[in-house]
């Protein structure tokens, strides 16, 4: 049996008429001979009705009353709702559908509510539903514990139900449905000539989700990757031929292949002497606290990193507490220049600060690894430090 998956972001499903495109890529997987399983979103996106942000604000976002437990309740009901509606589009197209939840559907996670783990997937159901002649359609980003609990997968989390079905139901190939035309050189929505990338290899696809790019979960690209199962990412309002991301393309001749950013990042920079045993501790008493922190620069006499905003002030107490002193950068942008092809090749930095000042962007740190490079910026700085660097490469 030849199974695809197709799974459909929240603004694929946002209206009737998108709906009925949606219908069309079923039909479509059908007419080239495959079994799909569908996979949705919330629809649409926050002040949407059913979206999950519109869920949660229906709760008092002050103070937190309810056990994570029951939040899970709640946003679990965004998919089962598009699930519902999008299956009634469907089947006035002529298509026998069958609505599953997370749990009927066989995937079980554990308990760890708000951002739980798939420990397996069972699927029988899903199997059976296809072998009677039905098209599963399956609420994406939750699942069940063991003992019967909803839990979600986090946000974004219809992409690992995406990949995770994929792997185990064997099929073909998964198909990530947005939109835009797959993954681009930039964020479309910073850089407006941006270009498709035709082909990625999981490894960087990684690096571009786990750098802010949110055209797909890390996590998804993880199972993906796991069992080697090719993933294109598409447009669901358009016949683009989007992105195929399969295994290691690292030779095809480029050196850069895009550039992603992650916005609300603090930089902390900490004074340091032997005398001060407390600067010692700070990254265990951190790490103690469940803060993780990146960008990380040891020098004798100070140490620099970067935290989420979020975390800034709860830093700065322990700081505090630790009499340690330090200056906090708020508000900056952590942008990455990803490419598996700048391995070994020289001046890549060069270029990228040359490109940042010409612009008169001031870069406040910088770090890299085999395949990317990092410059902290101010926030503020964000969308011309991208755009200068996107057009420095020429991409
Ligand atoms: P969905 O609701 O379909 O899951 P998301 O909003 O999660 O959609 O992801 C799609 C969005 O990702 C696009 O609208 C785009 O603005 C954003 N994005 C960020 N970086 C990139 C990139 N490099 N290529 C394509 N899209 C990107
Ligand atoms: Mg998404």
């Amino acid at each position: 049996m030849k199974i695809i998956v197709q799974k459909f972001g929240g603004t694929s499903v946002s209206t009737h008429q998108r709906r009925e495109m949606v219908a069309d890529k079923v039909l479509d997987a059908i007419k080239r001979g495959y079994k799909p399983v569908v996979v949705v979103s919330a629809i649409g996106r926050k002040g949407d009705p059913y979206a999950t942000d519109t869920l949660l604000s229906l709760l008092d976002n002050e103070k937190t009353y309810l056990e994570k437990r029951e939040y899970d309740i709640l946003m679990s009901c965004g998919e089962i709702i598009s699930c519902v509606v999008l299956s009634e589009v469907l089947s006035k197209r002529g298509l026998k559908v069958r609505v599953l939840t997370g749990g009927q559907a066989g995937i079980v996670t554990n308990d760890n509510f708000g951002n739980a783990e798939i420990l397996r997937i069972d699927t029988n159901r899903i199997i059976n539903t296809i072998n009677d002649g039905y098209i599963p359609v399956v609420a994406g980003f939750q699942g069940m514990t063991q003992s019967g609990e909803i839990t979600t997968l986090g946000r974004g989390g219809s992409d690992i139900t995406g990949t995770a079905l994929g792997a185990a139901l064997k099929a073909d190939f998964v198909e990530i449905y947005t939109d835009v035309d797959g993954i681009m050189t930039a964020d479309p929505r910073i850089v407006s000539n941006a270009h498709l990338i035709e082909t990625m290899s999981y490894n960087e696809v990684f690096q571009f989700a786990d750098q802010g790019a949110k055209v797909i979960h890390p996590r998804a690209v993880e199972y993906a990757m796991k069992s080697n199962i090719p993933v294109y990412i598409k447009n669901t309002m358009s016949d683009s031929r989007g992105t195929l991301i399969t295994i290691s393309r690292e030779n095809i001749g480029r050196i850069i292949t895009g550039i992603t950013h992650m916005s609300s990042r603090t930089q902390i920079s900490i004074e340091y002497d032997e005398s001060c045993q407390n600067a010692d501790d700070i990254f265990e008493v951190l790490a103690n606290n469940k803060i993780s922190i990146d960008l990380i620069n040891v020098f004798p006499d100070y140490r620099v990193f970067t935290v989420n905003s979020k975390q800034e002030e709860s830093v700065i107490k322990i700081l505090e507490m630790l009499k340690i002193k330090y200056k906090v950068v708020s508000n900056c942008s952590k942008i990455a220049v990803i490419g598996n092809g700048m391995r070994g090749t020289p001046g890549i930095m060069a270029k990228i600060l040359k490109a940042l000042k010409e612009r008169n962007i001031k870069v406040l740190q910088t770090a890299d690894s085999h395949t990317t490079i990092w410059c902290l910026v101010k926030e503020e700085d964000t969308e011309s430090a991208i755009k200068a660097l996107h057009e420095a490469f020429d991409l």
